[in-house]
């Protein structure tokens, strides 16, 4: 039987509740257990697909084509255990099935309601999920939003039914909550009284209590908090400030025991503890030696979470490289006017620009712009989906020059539509969906810095896009030096393109963002910041 670990939060929202979730993850798969996770998000829309980076940051996308929650990149990064599509429920799915369910009747003319059949619909899910793996052991389940949160409700009271109908050695609720400092430096413990009592009221007594707080609680603190809350004073942890990086966070955990605890309550005996590759993670943490200064030139530049896995990734790639990888966020609205380019890219004296992907018009032409100055001044460039594409644009303006060479998504009548939809390509076989979506294969051309970085010519990654390089400019392409340097198997589509005579630059029209973990960067990130590590040290930064 699978066991079952609800993570819920309570007093207020961005406690860190995705990367507790997967540290503990971290620390149940250090004891040689096969971990699973599942996020449930309260919001209606059916998943993450259709909202806005700005409203709610990046959307993670899964081998399977689920446009998901970016705690599911969190998982990614901390965890092992595969994610797809049954790792991400929300109440848009939940209801979506069960009125479907109802419109088919096969509610069998009973009045449908939330309790039992919305509950029932979570759980079935929850249980499907845990079962995607037959070797699953536990199920970590976050439940987004906050205890009182009018639409977690039905989540919580799945969580209450399967702790009820599991046992409690088999089902645990470990409950995060915010421990604030006031004037004077002193902790309030109420709030958290309340988060749990509010958890209470919802049938649910906390087995373990994560306080969030400036710094480690002292025993006197977890012991009025354990007699308020009705949890032992052992399973009082404390998720304090570091100013290390999130990556410590499962080994301050572990440092608190809180694995052991855990294992205790779930009635699982492990002797055995590997962690080493989290500590080696943080040896090369503090090892490295000055810094690359990487330019990403994009359009959601405000909200740090719109990019993510993109930032994630970097840092990464600076643990692989040894150097500490400082993010310079550049719009590129202001680069549309070309005059203003080598000013503003010259006064970032960034080693590296990477292009992330994108969708609509505004700032493409900045990001055009950015391609070409890192092409023609020799900077290390990656381009990602949109970031390809920019540069596959770049090149049919500025060395074929066809001055209107655009994708058709921003300019439907140009006359040189260098990306464009399959369906607008001649000969093409159509591929159904509109959008290309989750892992493809691709096939590595030999002597490409693509080949360089991966070591091996089948390549697997993460698709989320319309446009495609279009095949008909590729002899013209091609013939002016442009490389292609990875497809599809048999050369249908374009997946990696590189530009001779250059430090390093390159663009992939998949997301590599989504697969590169602290413990194991990226390839194609690790060598691009190899590359601008190069370029620091001539300017003696690095
Ligand atoms: N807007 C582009 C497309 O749809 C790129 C998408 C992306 O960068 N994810 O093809």
């Amino acid at each position: 039987m699978n066991k079952y670990v609800f993570v819920s939060g309570g007093v207020c929202s961005s406690l860190g509740k995705g990367v507790a979730a997967s540290s503990l993850g971290v620390l149940l798969e250090g004891r040689g257990l096969n971990v699973r996770m599942v996020k449930c998000d309260p919001y209606i829309n059916v998943d993450a697909g259709t909202m806005s980076p700005y409203q709610h940051g990046e959307v993670y996308v899964t081998d399977d084509g689920a446009e998901t929650d970016l705690d599911l990149g969190n998982y990614a990064r901390f965890t092992k255990g595969v994610l797809s599509r049954a790792n991400s429920i929300t109440t848009g799915q939940v209801y979506k099935s069960v009125i479907e369910k109802e419109r088919e009747g096969r509610y069998l003319g009973r009045c449908v309601q939330v309790i039992p059949h919305i509950t029932d619909e979570i759980k079935s899910r929850i249980t499907a999920a845990a079962k995607e793996d037959p070797d699953t052991d536990v199920v970590i389940v976050e439940i987004g939003g906050t205890v009182g949160d009018i639409e977690s409700i039905p989540f919580l009271e799945a969580a209450r039914q399967m702790i009820h109908e599991c046992g409690r050695t088999n089902a645990l609720s470990v409950h995060l909550t915010l421990i604030p400092e006031v004037a004077g430096g002193e902790l309030k413990t109420k709030p958290t009284q309340h988060s749990v009592k509010a958890m209470q009221e919802m049938g649910i007594q906390p087995d373990i209590l994560i306080c969030r707080a400036p710094a480690l609680l002292d025993e006197a603190t977890r012991r009025k908090i354990a007699l308020f809350c009705n949890v032992e004073t052992e399973a009082v942890f404390t998720s304090y400030n570091i100013p290390t990086t999130i990556y410590e966070i499962p080994l301050v955990f572990f440092d608190q025991k809180l694995d052991q605890v855990i294992l205790k309550k779930m009635g699982v005996e492990s002797r055995h503890v590997d962690l080493g590759s989290w500590y080696s993670m943080m040896d090369r943490f503090r090892a490295q030696i000055g810094e690359v200064r990487i330019g990403i030139v994009g359009k959601y530049m405000e909200l740090h979470d719109a990019y993510k896995s993109v930032y994630e990734a970097l840092f990464h790639a600076g643990l692989a490289c040894g150097v500490r990888v400082e993010l310079r966020k550049i719009d590129s609205t202001p680069l549309e006017d070309r005059s203003r380019v080598q000013n503003i890219l010259e006064a970032e004296s960034v080693d590296g620009i990477l292009v992330p992907g994108g969708f609509g018009q505004r700032g493409i032409n900045g990001m055009v712009n950015a391609a070409r100055w890192a092409r023609e001044n020799r900077v290390p460039y990656f381009g990602i989906c949109l970031g390809m594409q920019v540069m596959v644009i770049d090149w049919g303006r500025h060395v074929l020059g066809w001055e209107d060479a655009d994708s058709t998504e921003f300019n439907q009548d140009t006359r040189h539509p260098v990306v464009s939809l399959l369906e607008e390509q001649e000969d093409m076989v159509n591929y159904g969906a509109t959008m290309r979506l989750g892992k493809w294969e691709s096939v590595v051309e030999p002597g490409t810095l693509i080949l360089a970085a991966y070591g091996e010519s089948r390549i697997f990654e993460r698709h989320r896009h319309r446009y495609e390089f279009s095949n008909i400019y590729r002899q013209e392409m091609t013939g002016t030096g442009l490389k292609i340097a990875a497809f599809t198997p048999g050369e249908a589509l374009v997946e990696c393109i590189e530009w001779p005579d250059h430090p390093w630059g390159l663009g992939v029209q998949f997301h590599p963002e989504f697969k590169s973990k602290p413990t194991a960067a990226h390839p194609l990130f690790r060598d691009f910041i190899a590359a601008a590590k190069e370029k620091a040290l001539a300017r003696g930064q690095s």
